[in-house]
């Protein structure tokens, strides 16, 4: 029996509650999993995060390759560029994207912009990204902490993004993941309203990643839900994760006790068969021409699984040159009975060599 690591995973977006378009997307396509956050308002934000969606579903790679996840993030760059240039959205359109490829514990996120990947494992969470915003460069060099960077002017200019630069690359990481782990990839309208603590808090308070999404986006409302909102929760579950290898032990000596149940009646089923053989054996006898013997066996010809069931018993000289025509025939085939007595009765009956 294979033990294949399972997956439950959530992805869900959010208009909140000041805009009047998402142009946020979100992907859930396992392995892969993606947030796109769209700039450029009148629609063109919504057009260039489809398009980077879309691009990153075609290119991006079914295993956990950081390269070529990087390189399907720069076909997308490359679309969203195009698509302005050929007057599909608008010029300026841009779109952040943070992708995961997700395959049992091994996964490989791609980022650029500020929306971000995390990794919640037991009580902490860890931001797996950095922002390619002006803040996150303010924080980076000193000049910002994180609590200032969350009510300044310019916390929402990014510093890197899809649809600007041919020459764009995504930044790429490798995290070995656990059972029991949990990635949560957001756009930023979930981070600019909820610390990473709340975040951290309603993660773990709510097992099942559907509902745990539900409640951040909802706890990014009430905080006002001034921007579009995006979360997709993918959990690494396996054998050891959270009670689940006990299970899984006691499940496999279940399984164990129940091979040996069958085992056992196998056994018992042989043995009845074995028995059953042996006495209809006993019961039966057949003659046998052996030189100028006429030979009676208690039994049966031949075998049962290698094991012959039949004994000899009584025999007798006799004449064979006396034999009438069907006497020799009966000889040349299996000459059975269903006694032993009607067996020695026969062979009596048989001539013997003439006395001299
Ligand atoms: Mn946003």
């Amino acid at each position: 029996m294979t033990r294949r690591t399972r997956q439950t995973w959530v992805a869900l977006t959010d208009v909140g509650r000041v805009r009047s378009h998402n142009e946020d997307a979100v992907l859930a396509d396992p392995p892969l999993f993606a947030v796109a956050d769209g700039l450029g308002g009148h629609e063109a934000g919504e057009i260039a995060s489809q398009i980077a969606i879309e691009t990153l579903r075609d290119h991006a790679p079914r295993k956990p390759d950081a390269n070529a996840l990087g390189r399907a993030v720069r076909a997308a760059n490359r679309e969203v560029i195009r698509a302005a240039q050929e007057g599909v959205g608008r010029s300026g359109m841009g779109t952040t994207i943070t992708a995961a490829i997700v395959d049992g514990t091994d996964v490989v996120v791609a980022q650029v912009g500020d929306s971000r990947a995390y990794l919640m494992r037991g009580g902490a969470l860890t931001r797996i990204t950095e922002d390619h915003s002006m803040v996150a460069d303010l924080i980076r060099s000193g000049q910002l902490t994180e609590a200032e960077s969350r009510v300044h002017p310019n916390r929402s200019v990014i510093t890197r993004a899809l649809g600007t630069d041919p020459n764009m690359y995504a930044d790429t990481f490798e995290v070995d993941a656990e059972p029991g782990d949990r990635i949560l990839l957001c756009s930023d309208g979930l981070t600019g309203m909820l610390t990473d603590d709340a975040i951290l808090g309603l993660l773990q308070r709510h097992r099942d990643p559907a509902i745990a999404a539900r409640a951040l986006i909802d706890a990014a409302n009430e905080a006002g839900g001034v921007d579009n909102i995006s979360v997709v929760i993918v959990d690494i579950e396996g054998p050891s994760a959270r009670g689940k290898g006990f299970r899984s032990r006691e499940m496999r000596l279940r399984g164990w006790i129940a091979a040996m149940g069958w085992l056992l009646v196998a056994a018992l089923v042989a043995c009845a068969i074995g028995a059953a053989a042996w006495f209809y054996a006993r019961s039966r006898a057949f003659v046998v021409l052996e030189g100028d013997r006429a030979v009676v066996y208690q039994g049966v010809p031949g075998e049962l699984a290698g094991i012959s069931l039949s004994w000899r018993d009584i025999s007798s000289e006799i004449d064979t040159s006396a034999l009438t025509p069907a006497q020799q025939a009966a000889f040349n085939g299996d000459l059975l009975f269903d006694d032993l007595k009607s067996a020695r009765e026969y062979v009596r009956s048989l001539p013997t060599t003439a006395a001299p």
